[in-house]
């Protein structure tokens, strides 16, 4: 008998070992082994089982050291999900594995140490001979329904020995257990009962109810709708008939007020996996879903790998947001990986959004997915009036807060409600555009921003690598073209020497760099010791606070002219996620968006609320320039300390995969960071219909022409990201 292991090298293979008689038994796939290799033992993962030695191997084969845990980390179901990424990524096997998995469950040592536990004997043999203290300490812990050694002698003052003479008389059994690290911590969780669903909401969970096992579908709820009371009732009925969920949320959303939801509803069974966790938590989380002590799991994207058995039911909250997508190896996406794992495990899942993805919507067009739509908000509240303010006016031009901003910040302020306002100045790229008519210098081919190139001073396309050199004046107005520059920091600045007495708070990545700032500031809004509060796209979403009766949105246009083919689509995104902070309880909302482009299609119907006519219009262009849903769009990335190495590997790897038919390749262009931590950049995107037409051919020509040590390589399969 042979194992073949995967052993976390990036070798991007799996090395076979011979299995001694003693574990031929116990031997299973997913098991973690230790293996001799080289000179060192080392741990891997047990891939595959055979009888016979396929490969014709020059050396000698080594038998297995030993089993380190016999319960599987993986399930054969995993393993193969595990391996599909692989093929769909283009990484390697060991590289999936160890996304996978917490690296803290399988780190040696990371197990919890065992506690004393005291419980009380229910029938004690005889209570008569208990008298005095000893009988005040046995009923005192039957009260408290038993608990900790360490914790009994705290709360009742008192010593082990005593507890220890308990036992001795058949009172009280001591025995080591472990402890788990809990990362709610000791805070007490409100049950909540189930909300009687309104009309939309109960047909949605119809709908999902009948959803066939490995099918998907696509909640389609405005913010505030109530898809959340969804979700829980429909995890409900998978509880019921046995079967375990998972939900995934973006990281950002991923607060404690999240949480809390589902650990009102579902208490003990809930456990939650995130970032932010201690390794001790994190590995007691695990444990517990691998036991199946925990059911429902709740997590960013890695939770897709979390170790349900019998899963029913994953969902995908805000199921359009990007940073479900991993970028680094393996450059997997958790909602693709979700409806492949649904499909290989027979589970079903819930897509849901306010403004889903068009990668999704035109699976919902095609018949692919099913779908419930959401239209009302569900609680208090109503979506809020917008008003979209052209910056491009004279009254208005170069401002950063328009007079109509202005007025309604200032009435907000006389009323004790609140403001949130908006401004995406994201560390991207720098695009150019005109400080007076907002223009942005566009490729007429890709219909994409140019990203400005300072090493040249040109414009380049990241798309198909064409380029201008830089306009001296607008070409539409002839006015001075600037680089986009308004940041939080000084919109800040600016909003505070206008109310002097407000009170602002500002949250962006450099003012939540502390371990609970994030929760500090968000905190202190909802608490009202803030008027005012000015933030990044951190803000937008999620978040519900009653007394924000207005929400503004400095600068629509610096997230439509990012060089990005999605620019619109996010735009979009953004604008319907901010507004839907607005008018959350009684008091009704307003919401200003500030833009030089009133007639952009992404503004329009964003500020309509109209996601059906944005999606129609956006595909359109999308399918004429040939991009995502259309295509599969995939980015080649290349650096190396040594300029023209990582120039010339680009342009041959571009040649030669401009001879691959069915590809359309762009030209190699210095990536719109052109040189980061010494490294200089590069990159060519691929596009095809066919992904594997695309992964086929990168696999091909990068084993025919492997990089040099001195160049690093990287293959992103359904690109979200062309920094
Ligand atoms: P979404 O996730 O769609 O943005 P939420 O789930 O956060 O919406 O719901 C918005 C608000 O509506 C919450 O405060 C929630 O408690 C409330 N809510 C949801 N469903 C109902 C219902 N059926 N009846 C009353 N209130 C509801
Ligand atoms: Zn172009």
């Amino acid at each position: 008998m042979f194992v073949k292991v995967a052993i976390d090298l990036s070798l991007d293979r799996l090395f076979t070992y011979s299995v001694p008689e003693e574990f031929q038994k116990k031997l299973a796939v997913g098991q973690l082994l230790l293996v001799p290799f080289g000179h060192r033992h080392v741990r891997g993962f047990a891939m595959e089982l055979d009888n016979a030695v396929s490969e014709n191997s020059a050396f000698k084969i080594k038998p297995v050291e030993g089993i380190v845990d016999e319960t599987p980390f993986f399930s054969p179901l995993t393993l193969k999900l595990v391996k599909t990424i692989a093929l769909y990524t283009a990484s390697p096997i060991e590289s999936v594995l160890k996304a996978a998995i917490p690296a803290a469950v399988v780190k040696p040592g990371a197990r919890s140490k065992e506690q004393l536990f005291v419980s009380p004997i229910s029938a004690p043999v005889d209570f008569d001979g208990l008298t005095g203290r000893l009988k005040w300490l046995y009923e005192n812990i039957v009260r408290l329904d038993g608990g900790w050694m360490q914790f009994l002698c705290k709360e009742l003052g008192t010593t082990s020995a005593s507890i220890k003479a308990l036992e001795k008389k058949g009172f009280v059994e001591i025995a080591p257990r472990r402890k788990r690290r809990n990362p709610m911590g000791n805070r007490r969780v409100l049950p909540s009962r189930p909300l009687c669903l309104n009309a939309e909401q109960a047909s949605a969970l119809q709908e999902i109810k009948k959803l066939a096992e490995g099918k998907c579908l696509l909640l389609h709820g405005v913010t505030g709708s109530g898809k959340t009371e969804v979700y829980l009732q429909a995890i409900a009925a998978e509880l019921e008939s046995g079967r375990g969920a998972i939900v995934m949320v973006p990281e950002i959303a991923l607060t404690p007020q999240t949480v809390q939801r589902f650990a009102s509803r579902f208490g003990e069974r809930i456990a939650v996996l995130h970032s932010a966790l201690s390794d001790g938590e994190r590995y007691d989380e695990w444990h517990r879903i691998r036991s199946g002590d925990a059911r429902v799991v709740i997590g960013p994207r890695s939770a897709v790998f979390a170790p349900v058995e019998n899963l029913g039911l994953i969902i995908v909250d805000e199921e359009h947001e990007t940073s479900y997508k991993q970028d680094e190896m393996p450059r997997y996406h958790g909602r693709d990986v979700a409806v492949m794992r649904a499909s290989i495990e027979g589970a079903k899942v819930v897509l849901g959004s306010a403004t889903p993805s068009l990668e999704t919507w035109m699976n919902v067009s095609r018949g692919k997915y099913a779908s419930a739509t959401m239209t009302s908000r569900a609680g208090a509240g109503t979506l809020p009036n917008v008003l979209v303010v052209d910056m491009a006016n004279s009254e208005n031009g170069g401002k950063i807060f328009s007079g109509t901003l202005m007025d309604s910040i200032a009435s907000r302020l006389e009323r004790c409600e609140q403001t949130i306002l908006f401004l995406n100045r994201r560390g991207y790229s720098k695009s150019l555009s005109c400080s007076l008519c907002g223009y942005v210098a566009t490729c007429g081919k890709c219909d994409m921003p140019y990203t400005y190139h300072k090493a040249d001073n040109c414009c380049r396309c990241h798309i198909c690598g064409g380029w201008i050199p830089v306009p001296a004046r607008c070409p539409e107005c002839g006015g001075a073209m600037e680089y986009k520059g308004v940041g939080t920091q000084r919109a800040e600045a600016a909003l505070k020497a206008c109310f002097k007495r407000a009170r602002i708070l500002r949250m962006d990545a450099d003012s939540t760099r502390g371990k609970n700032s994030h929760d500090d500031i968000l905190g202190a809004f909802r608490r009202h010791e803030a008027d005012i509060l000015i933030g990044t796209q951190m803000i937008a979403k999620g978040l519900d606070f009653p007394n924000v009766t207005l929400v503004g949105v400095l600068n629509a246009d610096s997230s439509l002219s990012m060089p990005d083919f999605r620019a619109a689509e996010r735009t979009f995104q953004l604008i319907a996620q901010v507004v839907g902070r607005a008018g959350r309880a009684e008091l009704p909302g307003e919401a200003i968006i500030q833009t030089y482009n009133p007639a952009a299609g992404a503004i329009k119907s964003a500020a309509a609320g109209d996601f059906v006519s944005f999606a129609k219009e956006e595909l359109e262009e999308r399918k004429a320039a040939f991009f995502p849903p259309y295509s599969h769009l995939c980015v080649i990335s290349l650096r190396s300390k040594d300029a023209a190495l990582v120039e010339s590997w680009a342009e041959m790897y571009a040649a030669s995969l401009k001879k691959v038919k069915d590809l359309v390749v762009g030209d190699a262009v210095p990536s719109a960071i052109e040189k980061a931590d010494e490294y200089y950049r590069w990159q060519i995107v691929v596009r095809s219909v066919k992904v594997s037409a695309v992964i086929q051919a990168w696999k091909w020509i990068s084993l025919a022409r492997p990089a040099p040590a001195a160049l690093k390589v990287s293959f992103d399969v359904d690109a979200f990201s062309f920094v």
